[in-house]
């Protein structure tokens, strides 16, 4: 069986001596494992199209479940993200991610169009990159069950004057009122509000929010640590964007103390 359809190469593996192993995520087929043969060889638009971060028109067959590229057109290569290594590291992030979100098979449209809002804003948009990553991880959780509550304080239902975040409940606090054991994050009244707005603006307005300084160094913080807390894991490409965008956060020495 042949099929046309679109992908975005979420991951790509060597196989054999010229050919790729792809992790793709189709708007219509979900996400899936696809034999792309001599695609590193140099030319075609096959190999164009068998790398991480690019969206193309895929000619897939399929055959006893295994999928096979056959033809490829390249449609969106993101340039100038991958021409700056600290904008590739952090979609290779986003990538990760998205990966590990979406089960094998499954459609995701969602989650694929948050991706390529987010790519795009690496490669066009001249937004803080720490905005950025803070928005497409709380978004990304949100699409995928885990909303934090941020409507008011989980315990006395008021607006709180020192909000902190608490990170294994997904509940808004009072720090007064904090009395459950666990993890907290720091607010602000402003990295409250960009909370709110990520959690619940449409989604092409994603990643236009003003914040900075201290406000975007809470949300920041808050984002990544919510994140690594309610999956409960770590993400290679998330250290290997640390190792080179630096310490963005030096608070306290650590930048991920549980
Ligand atoms: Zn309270």
């Amino acid at each position: 069986m042949t099929t046309v359809t679109h992908g975005l190469v979420l991951r790509e593996a060597k196989y054999r001596e010229a050919d790729k192993i792809l992790t793709v995520l189709t708007p219509d087929l979900g996400k899936l494992t696809v034999t792309a043969r001599a695609s590193r060889r140099k030319g075609g638009g096959i190999s164009a199209a068998a790398q991480l971060l690019v969206w193309s028109e895929l000619t897939l067959s399929e055959y006893r479940g295994r999928w096979t590229l056959t033809d490829a057109a390249t449609e969106l290569e993101f340039r100038s993200l991958r021409r700056d290594l600290e904008r590739l590291s952090l979609g290779s992030y986003f990538a990760e991610l998205t990966d590990v979100m979406v089960p094998e098979g499954q459609s995701a449209p969602e989650l694929l169009s948050l991706l390529l809002n987010a790519l795009y804003a690496l490669d066009r948009l001249d937004r803080p990159l720490t905005l950025v990553k803070a928005a497409f991880e709380l978004r990304l959780l949100c699409l995928s069950g885990y909303a934090p509550g941020l409507d008011a304080c989980a315990v006395c239902g008021r607006e709180p004057e020192e909000p902190v975040l608490h990170l294994r409940e997904g509940q808004l606090l009072c720090r007064s009122c904090q009395s459950a054991p666990g993890p907290v994050q720091s607010l602000n009244s402003a990295a409250l509000a960009a909370m709110r707005y990520i959690t619940s603006c449409e989604s092409k307005k994603l990643f236009s929010f003003r914040l900075d300084g201290e406000s975007l160094r809470l949300l920041s913080r808050a984002a990544e640590r919510y994140l690594l807390t309610q999956l409960e894991r770590g993400f290679r490409t998330l250290d290997f964007y640390d190792s080179i965008s630096g310490p963005v956060l030096p608070e306290n020495g650590k930048k991920r103390g549980f």
